[in-house]
């Protein structure tokens, strides 16, 4: 799901997930995941993605021009959520949420699916960072791989954009649920 700021609650409850907890990360524009076993105090600090198999969790990853890229086993029974903007997708936290998620839930690349959801492109940005991490994850196994080739900064109506608003923004909310 991708949610807009003042609307999160609600939304998450009209979704019909709105009784899970939400658990959130910091956010630096770094590399470094959590393995979520349960809900916990967030966001937690210091990590731009979040992996689970517990069912009933809600992990959510805030946006404005960044990626959300959700990871996801088919079967539903493991999923990955990454920020992945510009610095991010160069320190290859995509590849590495991979490598985690496979580790974690004991799977084969054959097994997940991955979707990169709204975020800025080109001619908007100087920077394609969506087809690296499209890239990334081909190179990491990957064949299921959805791109919604939306940009941000070409919606106003629909999406903030930290550039096109000059970091007076609000913040999309992306989650992933594993439902029970
Ligand atoms: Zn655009």
């Amino acid at each position: 799901m991708f949610l807009l700021a003042p609307d999160y609650h609600r939304l998450l409850k009209e979704s019909g997930v709105g009784d899970y907890p939400l658990v959130t990360a910091e956010q630096v524009h770094g590399r470094v995941i959590a393995v979520l076993i349960e809900a916990m105090a967030s966001p937690i600090p210091g990590v731009d993605g979040l992996i689970t198999r517990t069912r009933g969790l809600t992990l959510g990853i805030t946006v404005a021009d960044c990626a959300p890229v959700w990871i996801v086993a088919r079967d539903g029974s493991a999923g990955a959520l990454v920020h992945s903007g510009k610095k991010g997708t160069e320190l290859g936290i995509v590849p590495q949420a991979i490598r985690q998620l496979l580790e974690v839930a004991n799977l084969a690349p054959s097994d997940l699916r991955l979707v990169i959801g709204p975020c800025i492109r080109p001619p908007c940005y100087e920077v394609d960072f969506a087809a690296r991490i499209r890239k990334q994850a081909y190179e990491s196994g990957i064949r299921d791989i959805h791109d919604s080739q939306i940009c941000t900064a070409c919606h106003p109506e629909r999406y903030y954009s930290y550039r096109r608003e000059q970091g007076l923004t609000g913040r999309m909310l992306a989650t992933l649920t594993l439902l029970p």
